[in-house]
């Protein structure tokens, strides 16, 4: 007897858009079958009439109950939401996996990082999440400052564990120093994982906090000055560089500006495997929106830049030149989030897990016609490839987990908080008009969100191993 058979919804499979039933076993999809044709009993028939039926949302970019740096918080003790609010959210807002850090960032440059074991950090960070978890999870390792060869000796082990991907900073206290990067790039290649890496030119950065600051124009709403569309560029264009002398494949952690989606595109279109995510704010608002009361609520980093620069990246993501949508969800209340006013202080960050999902539905599918088969690809499929977990994750096939979410496009809703569950008080969504919203989601088989109504549970999340596939590092593939 089959555990679920999901019928009548128009499902979003590799093959296209078909009318198919979906039969579910054992947490995984079974079977995708015309209608009439599955023979066998079930425990549940879900109808989905009405709805479009996709992989679960990936969201590829979290950082989820850690530290909140003094310096943005204006006080010691605080932490992002934790791993259940987090969790929680992104179920609401049809995600079923999402990929957090392991592994740490100094606070400020002079206070060392530990130096603990890869596999001894994975460990613990694990631990922060089993059993407290309504989602499957994985973590990007952070490599961070002069990292030692000591350090880049465990890259292998960690990759076998099913670790596939590391994070490098190329600006901010933990900024990797261009020598020891080409040292991390050369070995996470060797071993077959892939970079994530958020590139900017901290000298350019560094040059600009100061300039700002001595001219009394140190202000937020000038973040995009100092984090700038040069910066990015320049930075790209360096890492892509030497990405290719290190025969590494490359995941950019929130493009946001129109040289960025260029310098992706152009190392695609040679052949190289370099990958661009999106966050959902930066297809929204500009830094003329900075400029509103408490503006930089919408602020995560590096920072959001012109209406040019918006533009590309949604042309980026439709065109094929930018794979993934993500969030850099990093969730605080407001007095953390409106405390700093300047350049340096202003909170990173925002309450976005839930809200990814709609918001690229609304703009994409609703108002911009993209296909569904693009959509799915933007918001898991692509993940699900370029970080390890296809075809196990990411697409609606037989033999993959039966990660579904159900979008109801007749849905039509001007969000307010009321309808979001993060542990926060703003979201920089509220009064968001949607066309379109998650209405069911199910991990491995089992409904964890329906009608509006938690029934998943904090222990059904799972830790994943991960491998990327060779074809994914050879070439661009998504
Ligand atoms: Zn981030």
């Amino acid at each position: 007897m089959l555990d679920a058979i999901v019928r009548g919804g128009r499902v979003v499979t590799p093959q296209g858009v078909s009318d198919v039933d979906v039969a579910i076993l054992d947490g995984k999809i079974a079977a995708l079958a015309h209608p009439g044709v599955l023979e066998a009993e079930a425990r549940r028939v879900i109808d989905a009439t009405g709805k479009i039926v996709l992989p679960g949302g990936i969201e590829p970019h979290t950082h989820i109950g850690i530290p909140v740096p003094e310096r943005w918080a204006g006080r010691p003790e605080v932490f992002t939401q934790p791993p259940e609010a987090a969790t929680r959210a992104a179920a609401f807002g049809g995600v079923t996996t999402l990929l957090d850090f392991a592994g740490s960032l100094p606070v400020t440059p002079d206070v060392p990082v530990p130096t603990d074991p890869i596999m001894r950090q994975l460990e613990s960070r694990r631990q922060a999440f089993d059993g407290h978890s309504y989602t499957d999870f994985a973590y990007h390792y952070i490599l961070a400052g002069q990292v030692g060869p000591q350090t880049i000796g465990e890259i292998g082990e960690a990759v076998q564990s099913g670790q596939a991907s590391f994070k490098i900073f190329t600006t901010f206290a933990g900024r990797v120093p261009y020598g020891h990067l080409q040292a991390i790039f050369q070995e996470v290649g060797r071993q077959g994982g892939i970079m994530a890496v958020h590139a900017e030119d901290d000298d350019m950065v560094v040059y600009m906090e100061e300039k700002l600051k001595r001219e009394g124009r140190d202000q937020g709403y000038n973040l995009h000055l100092v984090h700038s569309n040069i910066s990015e560029d320049v930075s790209f264009r360096k890492v892509i560089r030497m990405a290719e002398h290190a025969e590494v494949g490359v995941y950019f952690v929130h493009v946001t500006a129109k040289e960025g989606v260029a310098a992706v595109g152009e190392a695609r279109d040679r052949g190289q495997p370099v990958y661009g995510e999106a966050l959902h704010n930066y297809l929204e608002f500009t830094c003329d929106d900075y400029r509103k009361p408490n503006g930089t609520r919408i602020h995560t980093y590096p920072a959001i830049k012109y209406a040019s620069d918006r533009d590309a990246l949604k042309l980026g993501l439709e065109d094929g030149r930018v794979s993934t949508t993500a969030t850099d969800e990093y969730t605080t209340y407001k007095d953390v989030k409106f405390w700093g006013q300047t350049v340096e202080s202003v909170c990173g960050g925002h309450n976005g897990i839930e809200t990814r999902l709609p918001v690229a539905f609304t703009k994409f599918v609703s108002q911009g016609g993209m296909s569904l088969n693009r959509f799915a690809d933007i918001t898991s499929t692509n993940a699900a490839k370029i970080l390890g977990l296809y075809p196990r994750k990411g697409v609606i096939a037989a033999g993959s987990d039966a990660d579904l979410v159900f979008i109801d496009p007749a849905v039509d809703k001007t969000l307010t908080l009321d309808d979001l569950h993060a542990d926060s008080d703003y979201s920089i969504w509220e009064g968001f008009r949607c066309q379109g919203y998650p209405t069911l989601t199910m991990l491995r088989g089992k409904v964890i969100v329906e009608d509006g109504a938690l029934v998943g549970s904090s222990s059904d999340g799972r830790w994943l191993s991960r491998r990327v596939a060779p074809e994914v590092l050879a070439r661009p593939v998504c």
